[in-house]
């Protein structure tokens, strides 16, 4: 796969994901929708050293359902949302806000998660799988994204 690029609104902040995203969602949960000010995020998960990244970004630790938060990063100078990582685990991955991908097309979600909360006007996509709260990603990643991660796990 060619690289994805991507970046802010104000083009200071500038990035590139090396290899696909181990997955792609749609969150609704209120969080999100807070944040982006918008109906649901788009989220991939990407690999830490898959992704390389300029400019200056600030961070902001914020609470998630789980109790354990997360951090986003935004640029400096525009306040884009670029990416964050959710502190529940400690795997090598941090995960992109698809939205600043330069060709956002390139990703689908593969799936919708906390559609508990979603807005009432969205139509679910008839086949992808959704589910009211967090996935399982053991039931939803492709077995090769899931090799993936165990594979960086054990290098550490
Ligand atoms: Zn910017
Ligand atoms: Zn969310």
């Amino acid at each position: 796969m060619a690289a994805l690029t991507g970046g802010c609104a104000c083009g200071r902040v500038r990035y590139r994901v090396n290899e696909a995203p181990l997955f792609t969602y749609a969150c609704h949960c209120t969080d999100c929708q807070r944040t982006t000010g918008s109906a649901f995020v788009i989220h991939s998960t990407v690999a830490k050293e898959d992704f390389e990244i300029e400019g200056d970004t600030q961070s902001v630790t914020l609470p998630t359902s789980s109790g354990a938060g997360y951090d986003i990063h935004f640029c400096c100078n525009c306040g884009t949302y670029v990416w964050c990582i959710y502190h529940v685990r400690a795997d090598p991955v941090l995960i992109v806000r698809s939205g600043t991908f330069d060709d956002a097309a390139r990703v689908t979600p593969g799936a919708h998660i906390f559609t508990a909360s979603m807005q009432p006007w969205f139509k679910l996509p008839d086949d992808v799988p959704s589910f009211p709260q967090a996935f399982d990603r053991n039931l939803t990643w492709p077995a090769e994204s899931l090799q993936k991660l165990d594979d960086l796990i054990a290098r550490g």
